[in-house]
């Protein structure tokens, strides 16, 4: 097999396969290293809210940059990727959760995001099957939903059509110099790109990525029942800013009619086996919402392991100690989103192209423990 690739990409998951397609794309003579099946990591797991978010400016910056390349790509994506524009609202349960939707609907407006403030009336006509008494909302309609496994396989399938190669194998070990496979054969392609999503500690242990686990559910076909991406405005304080286990009031409408249900969050579970009080505890929490889910039929549900780093914000660029190394990995619960993003500010760093967005903020060098140690 050639071993001369400029880039080889190890592991298929969203991110992996968007950077391959935009290496290929850019004319670089591009390879991805799978073990299992393509997108069948976390990327299977996922929801596929595509969502601008802002718990920071970074985050905000490559999750909105991403959902316009969503949103650019949408009469391209196969049907099967079932991508829909269908909007969030963010439910404010209460007064202290409408001075959050204000706060949001300023960040955004400020920023040319649409948005539109939802009354307790507005809430109610816009979803009825929520319950009586909330406050209101937040809608963001440019927002959207897609399926996340199939979504990999056709920026994957494109990667090819451009020429990218697709080796099976497991990455053993990386090196300044390139990886070698378990089977014994090494490679030493220009640049290796660890998109291994939570295993990537596995290739360097020195990276901050902790596993954060995520259980879902989904019901039988209910059309109708649900029209936007529904978070509870509680989520940002509940799931997203704790280390303990949490779980939140999230569901989205699928083009199948069925309802998905999320979310949970956990540190160090570290088996796929369902936690029986997390899933009662998060479809528990979804009934608070939507008291008549609890008639509903739920027909699977399955976990997922995000790789969450410290401050929230993947890792984007070379490695400091190993300057053949790059990653592309610690996307958290925005993986789905940022991987076209990712995808971009990768191989604008690669090539020395000016990004859309400053690519700083996701550098790996902003971690200090491979400086400390280096
Ligand atoms: C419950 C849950 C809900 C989520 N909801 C959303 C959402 O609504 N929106 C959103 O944007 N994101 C969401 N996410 C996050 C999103 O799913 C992830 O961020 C994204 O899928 C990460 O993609 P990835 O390609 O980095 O990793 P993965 O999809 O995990 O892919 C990594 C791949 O690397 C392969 N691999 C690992 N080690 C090796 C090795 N040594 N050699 C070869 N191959 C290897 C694996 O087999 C795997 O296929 C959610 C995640 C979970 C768990």
């Amino acid at each position: 097999m050639s071993q001369n690739f400029d880039v080889v990409i190890v592991g298929a998951g969203i991110v992996g396969a968007a950077c391959a397609l935009e290496c290929a794309r850019a004319g670089l003579k591009t390879a991805i290293i799978e073990e299992g099946i393509v997108g069948g990591g976390a990327t299977a797991a996922g929801m596929g809210h595509i969502v601008a978010m802002d718990d920071s400016d970074a985050q905000f910056a490559l999750t909105r940059y991403s959902q316009q390349l969503w949103l650019h790509l949408k009469d391209e994506l196969p049907e099967d990727v079932e991508f829909e524009t269908t909007g969030t609202i963010w439910v404010a349960a209460d007064e202290e959760e409408m001075i959050e939707v204000r706060r949001k609907q300023a960040y955004y407006s400020a920023r040319r995001v649409p948005c539109e403030i939802l009354d307790a009336r507005a809430l109610a006509e816009a979803e009825p099957n929520l319950r009586k008494g909330l406050a209101g909302g937040l809608l963001v309609p440019e927002d959207g939903v897609l399926y996340p496994p199939t979504a990999a396989r056709w920026l994957w399938s494109l990667a090819q059509s451009c020429g990218a190669t697709v080796i099976q194998g497991r990455v053993s070990a990386v090196s300044e110099v390139g990886f070698s496979l378990r089977d014994g054969s090494s490679f030493n392609p220009g640049i290796t790109v660890v998109a291994t999503g939570a295993w990537a500690p596995e290739l360097d242990a020195s990276l901050e990525i902790k596993k954060r686990k995520g259980h879902l559910a989904i019901t039988d076909r209910y059309p109708g029942y649900v029209r936007h991406q529904l978070v509870e405005l509680g989520y940002l304080k509940s799931a997203h800013s704790v280390t303990a286990d949490s779980v939140a009031f999230n569901v989205q409408p699928r083009a199948t009619g069925q309802i998905l249900i999320g979310s949970s969050r956990q540190y160090g579970a570290e088996d796929t086996a369902i936690d029986r009080q997390m899933i009662r505890a998060m479809l528990a929490r979804a009934c608070e919402y939507m008291p008549d889910l609890a008639q509903k039929a739920v027909v699977r549900c399955w976990t997922g392991f995000r790789a969450a780093t410290p401050d929230k914000l993947p890792l984007i660029g070379p490695s400091v100690k190993k300057p053949n190394m790059w990653f592309a990995t610690g996307h958290e619960g925005l993986g789905i989103t940022t991987s076209l993003g990712t995808a971009k500010l990768l191989v604008d760093q690669i090539l020395g192209r000016k990004p859309a967005i400053p690519f700083e903020p996701y550098l790996p060098s902003r971690h200090s423990r491979e400086h400390v140690y280096a």
